[in-house]
């Protein structure tokens, strides 16, 4: 199973729908891994965003994610990489689909309520930058059966 990483933006935390979301995973299936509450600095966003940091909007989406702590979260599952980027919906809550997270809780292009990880490559590194080793649990839910066919799990 695949292990992805998703952070609740301040624009989730401070909206007060974190439990929401968190439900729309658990309900998908999903393990939790991981959970914890952070104050996100400069350094790491510029590492997280290195992507984005010559773009003229870059000093909005640093003030925007230091608004307040986020919430990491690792989340395990068969597919879980693309599963999670297809519930989270297209960056611009505007164009997300309806039923996606973006599409259901966002009318913006950089207020988007959560991060998640878009490649198997970038899940692990992210892994890495939020969460310490001993900070993940490997698991198994005693209703894995109920999850997945024996040769999905
Ligand atoms: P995604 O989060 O869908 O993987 P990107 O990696 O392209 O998308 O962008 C990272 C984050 O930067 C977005 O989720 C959003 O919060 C912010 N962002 C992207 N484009 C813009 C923009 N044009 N204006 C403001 N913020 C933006």
């Amino acid at each position: 199973m695949e292990r992805t990483l998703i952070l609740f933006k301040p624009s989730a935390v401070e909206r007060g729908i974190v439990g929401q979301i968190l439900t729309r995973f658990q309900q998908k299936g999903l393990i939790i891994e991981g959970i914890k509450m952070m104050q996100l600095d400069e350094r790491i966003l510029r590492e997280h965003y290195a992507h984005l940091v010559d773009r003229p909007f870059f000093p909005w989406i640093l003030a925007s994610m230091m608004a307040s702590p986020v919430i990491a979260l690792c989340l395990k599952g068969n597919d879980a990489i693309r599963v999670v980027r297809l519930m989270t919906g297209a960056t611009n809550g505007r164009e997300a689909l309806p039923g996606t997270i973006r599409g259901d809780f966002s009318l913006s292009g950089q207020e988007n309520i959560i991060h998640a990880s878009s490649s198997p490559e970038d899940a692990k590194i992210e892994i890495n930058r939020f969460f310490r080793p001993e900070e993940l649990f490997e698991w198994t839910p005693q209703n894995l059966q109920f999850l997945y066919a024996p040769d999905e799990a």
